[in-house]
């Protein structure tokens, strides 16, 4: 299986044969080079306490471009975290910053720890430490870190007071996805899942696709699972499945997200939940891949969908809304069976869209409604996916993925060319 970082190089390398009548063949390489590998990678080691012990954990802080602004990028705490998963999740922060045009390049964070079992205050401390670790890289103009997987408004937060701490002035820029007491904005919660919703209407609308005639599984039930949910039962499709790590939980014509969200608070995985309740029936992780509906939305993690199990999707469209979910190898398979995939760095930018709305308010100081964030964030994603449409059908391009990376790569080259970085 190709790692994260691996699926990364093969996209830039498949994606950049389109821009030949747009920049010299010098150009390109030399921006290939630049792209091929992340500006810089930090690694540090923790030293925190957990339960009372002293304990070493891992973390790194990958920066892969800025030709475009300052570095962007979330913060995971997973078992799994990587030197290359990082990387590679820098890479395609780069490529989605750029495809919905925000003045930033790309960056991703993780600490190798699985937080199921910590405590309130062993989180605190991971997230005072990584911030203590990494001020000197960090900061409103030079990186600016946000949640991801298994992070959220608390750990930002308190990555905030300790970096204020040992800066010695406030910057509510240097982290987004905050509370909205300490500058956060409305509408980050629901960000990515909204905006993956509003590229997925403006594809539907370009089909003609009718919501009620629609359905959809969506793997993942965190903060973009639940929300790409909402808004999609709100807009009258039909969400036939949703699954945490333990399984889904299946109805026989729509999930009700209320219903399932106690189910899941109440019993803590939809396994346990499915032993409690008559009105949902039970399917693997792997089931819920092969069920017959018409879209598969993945909203896990990372290589969910690969060579080896491509051929049983049955859905027509993908809608990625985690990073990395369908591998390259899995992609030409589905493609040739005349699958759609809605690529993630379009699909779930709506987080970053909105993290870079609550950054431009820190920076100005004047806070909008939730009206004007959602009206904003719906333009920008209504406008990437026409351009990227736009673009995929003058140059012919066959996927979705390349056509985005095209328009993306396109302008991260002027950038470093304009710099200079390009040689002459
Ligand atoms: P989260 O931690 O809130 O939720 C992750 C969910 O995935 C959980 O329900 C977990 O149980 C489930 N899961 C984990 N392993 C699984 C497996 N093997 N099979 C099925 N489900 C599994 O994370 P999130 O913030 O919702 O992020 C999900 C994805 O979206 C990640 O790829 C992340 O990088 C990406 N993303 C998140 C944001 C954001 O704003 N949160 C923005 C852009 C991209």
């Amino acid at each position: 299986m190709n790692s994260p970082f691996d699926s990364y190089l093969t996209q830039l390398e498949s994606s950049l044969k389109f821009l030949k009548e747009d920049f010299s063949e010098n150009d390109i390489e030399a921006a290939k080079k630049i792209l091929s590998r992340p500006d810089r990678v930090i690694e540090k080691i923790l030293k925190v306490k957990l339960g009372g012990t002293e304990t070493k954990l891992i973390a790194y802080r990958s920066q892969h471009n800025n030709a475009l602004g300052p570095y962007k990028g979330g913060i995971r705490f997973h078992q799994n975290v990587s030197k290359d998963e990082v990387k590679a999740l820098s890479a395609w922060m780069s490529v989605k910053c750029s495809v919905v045009e925000l003045p930033y390049g790309g960056a991703k964070g993780g600490v190798v720890i699985d937080p199921k079992n910590l405590t309130e205050s062993d989180i605190e401390n991971i997230c005072r430490a990584f911030s203590r670790e990494m001020h000197d890289y960090i900061g409103e103009k030079v990186d600016i870190p946000a949640p991801d997987v298994n992070t959220g408004e608390q750990e930002m937060a308190w990555m905030l007071d300790e970096y204020e701490k040992v800066t010695g002035f406030k910057s509510p820029g240097a982290f987004t996805g905050k509370p909205l007491v300490l500058g956060g904005s409305k509408g980050r919660t629901e960000a990515t899942g909204l905006g993956g919703f509003y590229v997925f209407d403006a594809y539907a609308k370009s089909r003609n696709i009718i919501p009620s005639k629609t359905t959809i599984v969506v793997q993942g039930f965190g903060n973009v699972g639940y929300w790409f949910c909402y808004f999609a039962l709100k807009a009258g499709y039909k969400v036939l499945a949703i699954s945490d790590s333990s399984g889904a939980l299946v109805h026989k014509t729509c999930v009700d997200i209320d219903e399932v969200s106690e189910l899941k608070s109440k019993y803590r995985s939809f396994l346990e939940a499915s032993k409690h309740t008559n009105k949902y029936s039970f399917a693997t992780n792997d089931e819920l891949l092969a069920m017959n509906v018409d879209v598969l939305a993945p909203a896990a993690l990372e290589n969910a969908i690969t060579g080896k199990n491509a051929n049983f999707v049955k859905a027509k469209i993908i809608l990625e809304l985690a990073n990395g979910p369908v591998s390259p190898d899995a992609e030409t398979k589905l493609l040739s069976k005349g699958v759609e995939i809605l690529p993630d760095v379009l699909c779930n930018a709506g987080g970053v869209t909105v993290s870079y709305f609550e950054w431009s308010q820190n920076i100005s100081g004047y806070y909008w409604s939730k009206s004007q964030v959602y009206k904003r964030l719906s333009k920008k994603m209504f406008g990437a996916f026409d351009k990227i449409a736009k673009l995929k059908a003058l140059k012919n391009i066959s996927s979705y993925r390349q056509a985005a990376y095209a328009f993306s790569l396109a302008r991260i080259i002027s950038a470093m060319k304009f710099r200079g970085w390009l040689g002459k």
